[in-house]
């Protein structure tokens, strides 16, 4: 198993997926950059996600605070006191270790003695304007959450939405994480996508059960395997300060099961010490006139941490006649591209031109991809290996008809295709109608 995590770092350097962040110089541990490849299949996540979880419902509405706040912000939270790890760092090596990943009181790493624990903040620092003075100090916001908070009476007035509601944001995060590691679970910088769901307090059960389902359904109706889900109930006393209750959705990763979405109940804590250190109103007043502070529901999601997931999810091997075929098995709504044109052959100008003109027609309304390098098969072995649902092959047939072939990657069926029905057939193939019938998901 850990032979599969090796297969999807390699693959997602050498494919462009994912690259260390500053290579050249040594990188830096726990940032990663996304390649051509990377950068698409997290658009994708984040676009699916807020079709899914704003566009299409009614009652959320989105948003997109700084990254920087107000550092009150951090005091309303509780984070300048709350958000630590305690820590022991080795007397030898200098280095420093979660207490919850320590195992015995020597340094894992020289075995030299560990000082006591100490409570490390996990919030990076940084200076406002030109003075490095401490009332200048403000951090990098560690969850995207408190945006939504502090603009909750600034939403509540300009849409005045009917309780219960959600505000919707996706946005970069940062953690000074002690330990990280296992290639982009666990990164220093990282982006959220994050829904608050105000609700009436005494309905808040009922909705935090509502987002359990929808969210593991949301898994699994992009492919992920619902065998490698599980939830996982925090105990009481280990709650985060501002949780009634929260649930993670667990993957089965190679090193484990381990936190894919955290799905925590945060009562009217936050609103409610907002109110309290700013001196504002925020409570919600309702149609007939009552004003109360709503329970809050909030389902969080990594997008790396999704891009690992499906990465490792969709990954699959199939030995035939000329070796091995990887394969990328994403949802064709996730695939970087979504089809690949190629020319049979690349020496044949008549072809090459032909496929030229399938490509300018397709651009405009789907990512696709243009391979003329090597002989076809070769092409479909690179495309499978990162996920394009469809091969489009322009051959001497084409000339005479105007059909191309379409290819399946699933399942390497071919169909003959009209080029003036080319776009209409994608499309209907990309929207789950006829990709049921050409092919499933082979996982
Ligand atoms: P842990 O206890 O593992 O440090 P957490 O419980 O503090 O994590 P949450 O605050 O629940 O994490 O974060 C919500 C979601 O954000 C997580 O489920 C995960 O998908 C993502 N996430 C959190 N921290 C990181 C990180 N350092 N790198 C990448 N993704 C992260």
């Amino acid at each position: 198993m850990a032979d599969l995590m090796n297969k999807i770092v390699s693959l997602s350097k050498r494919r462009g997926f994912v690259f260390p962040s500053s290579e050249i110089y040594g990188g830096i541990g726990g940032f990663w950059d996304f390649g051509p490849l990377g950068t698409e299949l997290k658009n994708n996540i984040k676009s699916w996600w807020w079709k899914t979880m704003v566009l299409d419902r009614d009652d959320v509405y989105g948003l997109d605070s700084t990254i920087i706040h107000n550092p009150q912000v951090w005091k309303a939270s509780g984070h300048t006191v709350s958000f630590t790890d305690p820590l022991r760092e080795c007397k030898s090596c200098h280095q420093r270790f979660r207490l919850d990943h320590l195992k015995s009181d020597k340094c894992p790493e020289c075995g030299g003695e560990l000082a006591e624990v100490k409570q490390f903040n996990l919030m990076f620092e940084t200076y406002v304007g030109a003075a490095k003075e401490t009332a200048n100090k403000a951090y990098l916001r560690p969850e995207t959450c408190q945006g939504i908070f502090i603009n909750f009476a600034n939403v509540v007035d300009t849409v005045q939405p009917k309780i219960p509601f959600g505000i919707a944001q996706i946005g970069k995060g940062f953690r000074n994480e002690v330990t990280f590691g296992n290639f982009i679970f666990r990164d220093r910088e990282f982006e959220m996508m994050e829904l608050e769901y105000f609700v009436k307090p005494g309905e808040d059960e009922k909705w935090f059960d509502y987002w359990l389902k929808q969210r593991k359904k949301w898994f699994v109706d992009l492919g992920i395997d619902s065998k490698k889900l599980r939830y996982f109930e925090h105990p009481k006393k280990a709650l985060a300060h501002y949780s009634k209750r929260t649930v993670d959705i667990e993957y089965k990763f190679p090193f484990g099961w381990g936190e894919l979405e955290g799905i925590a109940n945060r009562t009217d804590f936050d609103l409610k010490n907002h109110a309290k250190l700013c001196g504002k109103d925020l409570k919600y007043q309702d149609d007939k006139g009552k004003k109360f502070y709503p329970f809050v529901v909030e389902p969080s999601l990594g997008v790396e941490r999704t891009v690992l997931v499906l990465l490792l999810d969709a990954y699959r091997e199939e030995k035939d006649k000329e070796g091995v075929r990887v394969i990328l098995s994403l949802d064709p709504r996730l695939s970087p591209y979504k089809v690949a044109v190629f020319p049979l052959l690349a020496n044949k100008p008549k072809l090459v031109k032909q496929a030229r003109q399938v490509y300018e027609l397709l651009k405009p309304h789907f990512v696709v991809a243009w391979d003329d390098r090597g002989n076809i098969g070769k092409r479909y072995y690179s495309q499978d290996e990162i996920g394009t649902f469809l091969g489009c092959t322009i051959d001497f047939q084409t000339l005479e008809e105007r059909t191309v072939t379409l290819r399946n990657r699933e399942t390497t069926k071919q169909i003959r295709v009209k080029i003036s029905d080319l776009k209409k057939t994608i499309q209907k193939v990309l929207e789950g109608e006829e990709f049921l019938k050409f092919g499933k998901l082979v996982k």
